[in-house]
């Protein structure tokens, strides 16, 4: 008898010692930063490496490519559910909402991809199993492939040459990914769009960043799709409610602090009175989701700080973002299916309601509690002073934050909109967005207004190799014909916002904006005579 109840205390103790035992990973599911003490960010080789090995010991994730770079290496994303889900197909069939969420956008900042990895690993073979529960997880940990290996030391000097070497901000083909939202030249843009973004549809999207800007003292910022044009109800509930409810969860359980996206001047002099937030262009692919009645997320990490306290805050927010989500799913479903259901009947008003085409950011509200690395003064030689950053972080009342967009100009929603056959690269652009269009099949003449262009301008420096160009004109009522083999575009489906956004003359980063128009315009524009804008607006 007490032989056999040692052995049974035996038994118990391996039991318990099991329950509590720390994973032991393979060398193969260690990060390149685990591996150099955070000398060193992955590389391609090292991320394709690590989903090679983590589909070998895991089938709940299956890796498929969302396209290739101008240097032909394939773009992964990891499939991550309860179900073996491959295919948006089967997505769709499982009822679960889908989660997209990318690092390396910008190759230069690095610790989405590393925490991407970590988090795969603790989803599928730890104990974050039921991250799972409500939701797919889609997973592109290397999105800007060609650029991350572009490694030099000294390419971010913010981040502290932690880690030493990083990869180089554009792609391949010397495109800005996060300004290629509209006009979709960049492979990596076509990619997403047409293997992630149309077909699965992802209720939720996060785009991991880094910054190289301000010493504010907050560990990671964020920001929602800012609202312009589209329907609030995505912003609201991400801006008021989701990211502060993450934002709390985050101190109470590491301590950390975030804070909504900004940067303070010191040119307005010190203690700061004003944060201002980027802007609300749906070039940047965040804010495109909000005209897409889908909810994103912008997160940025503060460059100040070391690699693997970058890593930390990364993961925290990623990890607490999903926790989020899948406890949520219902209500996010929910909300942008609403979003949706309201834009397509709002355009029974059509002709009755205007959106605005441009844009200015205004204050958001007040600050309390900001908190900075704090500035002294100090003379130089020459009698003049300069602002020195001291140690020391400091908390500050009263700080206008500057991140809401009110219109400047507003114009007309229409019922459709009528593209002659000619300008079949705008319809190619629409496409790709995911916009239906049709093409007439008889000819149809029609009531609404023509836009006449009065002033044709285009900046005066190059910007991601355009000269964005600008229209100055007005409105009329007018009548116009349109043929067989002419477009169509309905403004009664989902994507109505984006649609008005990227064809409004007006819009400040709309097709005309990115020269899509141009070779018409300065073909026929006459010095001082108005030019007929070629896309017609119908109104029923
Ligand atoms: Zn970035």
């Amino acid at each position: 008898m007490p032989l056999r109840k040692n052995v049974f205390l035996f038994v118990l103790i391996i039991i318990s010692n099991i329950s509590i035992a720390q994973q032991v990973w393979d060398e193969s599911l260690l990060i390149t930063p685990e591996k150099s003490n955070f000398v060193k960010t992955s590389s391609y080789a090292d991320v394709v490496s690590f989903l090679t090995a983590i589909q070998s010991k895991s089938d709940l994730v299956h890796v498929f490519s969302m396209g290739k770079s101008l240097e032909g290496k394939d773009i992964p994303v990891a499939v991550l559910s309860k179900d073996k889900i491959k295919t948006a197909a089967e997505a769709h069939a499982s009822g679960k909402q889908v989660v997209y969420i990318q690092g390396n956008i910008h190759a230069g900042e690095v610790e989405g991809k590393e925490v991407i990895m970590m988090l795969m690993r603790d989803i599928l073979l730890g104990e974050r199993i039921n991250l799972l529960d409500n939701q797919i997880i889609l997973f592109a940990p290397i999105y800007n492939t060609d650029s991350n290996d572009k490694m030099e030391k000294g390419r971010r000097p913010s981040q502290e040459d932690s880690p030493l070497e990083v990869g180089i901000r554009e792609n391949s083909q010397g495109l800005d990914l996060n300004r290629d939202g509209m006009k979709m030249e960049a492979l990596e843009t076509k990619a997403i769009f047409s293997s992630v973004l149309l077909p699965w549809d992802p209720q939720v999207f996060v785009d991991l960043h880094t910054t190289n800007g301000t010493w504010h003292a907050y560990s990671l910022t964020w920001a929602p799709s800012y609202l312009s044009s589209g329907h609030p109800a995505t912003y609201d509930f991400v801006n008021n409610t989701m990211l502060p409810a993450i934002t709390q969860t985050v101190k109470e359980k590491h301590n950390l602090d975030f804070g909504p996206f900004g940067d303070y001047t010191l040119r307005e002099g010190w203690p700061p009175k004003n944060f201002y937030t980027y802007n609300h262009h749906p070039r940047y692919l965040v804010n495109q989701f909000g005209l897409r009645n889908r909810m994103a997320i912008l997160s940025e990490a503060f460059a100040h700080e070391r690699f693997y306290d970058r890593i930390f805050s990364t993961y925290a927010f990623v990890s607490e973002i999903l926790s989020y989500t899948n406890s949520h799913a219902h209500e996010i479903v929910k909300i942008n299916k609403q979003a949706e259901a309201e834009t397509i009947a709002s355009m029974t008003q059509a002709g009755k309601i205007k959106k605005g085409v441009r844009f200015k950011m205004v204050p958001l509200k007040k600050l309390d509690g900001f908190i900075s690395y704090d500035f002294i003064q100090k003379m130089k030689p020459d009698g003049k002073s300069e602002y020195v950053r001291t140690g020391k972080i400091s908390t500050f009342k009263d700080v206008t934050y500057y991140a809401k967009f009110e219109p400047g100009v507003e114009s007309t929603v229409p019922s459709a909109y009528l593209i002659p056959a000619a300008f079949s690269n705008l319809v190619e652009n629409l496409t790709q967005h995911g916009v239906k269009v049709d093409k007439l099949t008889k000819s149809q003449s029609l009531k609404g207004e023509i836009f006449q262009i009065e002033k044709f301008t285009q900046a005066s420096r190059a910007f991601e190799g355009h000269v964005m160009a600008d229209v100055e004109g007005k409105f009329t009522p007018a009548s116009r014909s349109f043929k067989k083999g002419d477009y169509r575009v309905e403004m009664n489906q989902s994507l109505a916002n984006l649609i008005f956004y990227l064809l409004e003359p007006q819009s400040d980063d709309g097709l005309l904006t990115w020269n899509f128009l141009d070779e018409f315009i300065l073909k026929n524009k006459k010095d001082n005579q108005p030019l007929e804008y070629p896309v017609f607006k119908y109104i029923k």
